[in-house]
């Protein structure tokens, strides 16, 4: 092994760190040129009640289709605008219009809108959260952050005093990815959650692997006797739906009920869904 070689293999190596970095960079400002421009846009998957197959609520999910880079997943700028320092940018819009839509649904429908692990860190996260909502007139009660495990491990002090004080408010927190990150049952005590959102994970193995299904069944159970509200994350097919009903999971999510959809077509997935399943009267009150 040549000396040589070894160096070539740094120049390679720095080369490619160099080309990632100058592509993060021109994704960064493509983003804030974006957000700037108001061109990150919310699109809405609905929620749905397993016992009767009603739709109970919609998620907010993030959705940025760059000119030149084409679609960009939430799942790498959200992350970005983090690690960058405008998070609380991104999320103030997304947060705006998700609110804004939701006044247009019937009031039973729920928002439920993600919060990210910078947002947990922030002890000033609570109060501009219930100032954006209260600018929108959406009712607070309609609300639903969803936080995961790991983002609120790097300060759980101030993630607990965010969630006790959006709860006071009357905002419900559901705990997202439940199951993959650095699950504590502990967590789980010490933190008053509404909700429990079983990953995909699991979900999307529950009727082909009995160990997936045992850990649906036993997080089932255990929220029962929490009090905790379950939502199945990722159902796919029917025979997921099927299974999830049957071992008595409340809520389901996933692309068998509804992709997620811009505004518009949240309404239309609203009048066809929501006012044929028998809430009409409801939806035009
Ligand atoms: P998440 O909160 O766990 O959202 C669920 C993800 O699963 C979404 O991906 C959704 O489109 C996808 N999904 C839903 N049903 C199915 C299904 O049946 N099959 C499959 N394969 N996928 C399904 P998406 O929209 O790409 O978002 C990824 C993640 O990005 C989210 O995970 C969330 O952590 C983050 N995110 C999205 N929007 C926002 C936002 O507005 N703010 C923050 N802070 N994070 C966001
Ligand atoms: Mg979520
Ligand atoms: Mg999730
Ligand atoms: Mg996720």
């Amino acid at each position: 092994r040549s000396k040589r070689r070894g160096r070539g293999q740094i120049t390679v190596y720095s080369t490619e760190i160099a080309e990632q970095m100058k592509r993060a960079t021109q994704l960064e400002q493509a983003l804030r040129n974006a957000i700037i421009a108001n061109e990150v846009e919310v699109h809405f998957q609905p929620i749905v009640d397993l016992q009767n197959d009603t739709v109970v609520g919609f998620e907010a999910l993030a959705r940025w289709i760059d000119r030149d880079l084409g679609f960009v997943s939430p799942a790498v700028f959200v992350p970005l605008a983090e690690e960058r320092g405008f998070i609380d940018a991104l999320s103030e819009t997304l947060l705006r219009k998700a609110a804004e839509a939701a006044l247009s649904w019937p009031q039973e429908l729920f928002l439920s809108f993600n919060l990210s692990s910078a947002q947990l860190m922030d002890p000033s996260t609570a109060f501009n959260i219930l100032a954006i909502i209260n600018r929108t007139g959406l009712d607070l009660r309609r609300l639903e952050l969803e936080i995961t495990e790991t983002a609120m491990m790097t300060d759980p002090e101030t993630a607990h005093k965010i969630v006790t004080e959006l709860r006071s408010a009357g905002v419900r927190i559901a705990l997202d990815d439940f199951g993959t990150g650095q699950s504590s049952l502990s967590r789980l005590r010490d933190f008053a959650f509404d909700k429990v959102k079983i990953d995909r994970a699991f979900v999307s193995r529950i009727t082909s692997d009995s160990a997936s299904e045992h850990i649906v069944k036993a997080i089932i159970a255990m929220c029962r006797g929490l009090e905790l509200e379950v939502v199945a994350e990722g159902i796919e097919d029917f025979a997921e739906a099927l299974r999830l009903k049957a071992l008595g999971c409340g809520l389901g999510q996933g692309y068998f009920y509804g992709r997620p959809v811009d505004a518009e077509a949240t309404l239309d997935y609203i009048a066809r869904k929501y006012v044929d399943e028998g809430n009409r009267e409801k939806a035009t009150a």
